[in-house]
């Protein structure tokens, strides 16, 4: 197998390893030669590991061993997708992957709930919600009535690009209103769990 150690500097080749089952990314390491042949010896992916500098077998104290199952190597030969069975949860936080959804929509209302924090303990003079926070809760209160009128008038339409930024207007209003009244989307959720129950 013909696999391009020498194109980085480092001698290292990223692996990506994907569970053989289920087709999952699991985890992205780095292999040196070295690496790559006793991977191949023993059946167990072997990393080169940047942080301890030397040969790493995944699991090598944890027993989550990545038993090999394939080896492809992508076009040009400097990156190699290994395709294994995971003999427990692969990442060290104990999920079985080491990726986390960033883009998680919960997530980001958490961000933008933090922002909107930040506007109304340290208000500016160009920030809209700052703005918002100096002329009161009515006031507030009013932009989601406004907003949630405009939400049920493009529901009415087809016209789906209209809807959605009404309804983005609604979602932000109305978090900016509940920091007014000094709660959190927390607080909803947290009423919402209750009946669910
Ligand atoms: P293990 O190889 O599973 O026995 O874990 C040994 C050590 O390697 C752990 O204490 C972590 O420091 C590190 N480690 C384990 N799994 C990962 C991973 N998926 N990504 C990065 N570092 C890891
Ligand atoms: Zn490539
Ligand atoms: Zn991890
Ligand atoms: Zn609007």
């Amino acid at each position: 197998m013909q696999i391009d150690f020498e194109k980085s500097a480092d001698g290292l080749v990223p692996a990506i390893i994907q569970d053989a089952a289920t087709g999952k990314v699991l985890m992205l390491g780095y292999m040196n030669r070295e690496a790559l042949d006793k991977t191949l010896a023993d059946n167990k992916v072997t990393f080169y590991s940047r942080s301890k500098k030397r040969l790493w077998t995944k699991g090598e104290e944890s027993g989550n061993f990545l038993l090999l199952q394939d080896l492809m190597v992508d076009c040009d030969s400097d990156t190699i997708l290994i395709k294994a069975n995971p003999v427990g949860p692969v990442c060290h936080t104990g999920a079985d992957t080491c990726w986390n959804e960033v883009n998680n929509s919960n997530d980001f209302l958490a961000r933008l709930e933090s922002i909107i924090t930040d506007r109304k303990n340290n208000p500016s003079d160009k920030s809209y919600t700052s703005q918002l926070f100096a002329r009161g809760i009515n006031k507030v209160a009013q932009k989601v009535g406004e907003e949630a009128v405009e939400v049920v008038i493009e529901a009415k339409d087809d016209n789906d690009e209209l809807f959605l930024n009404e309804s983005a207007d609604l979602l932000y209003h109305y978090l900016v209103l509940l920091q007014a009244k000094g709660f959190t989307l927390a607080d909803v959720i947290k009423v919402l769990k209750e009946r669910h129950k």
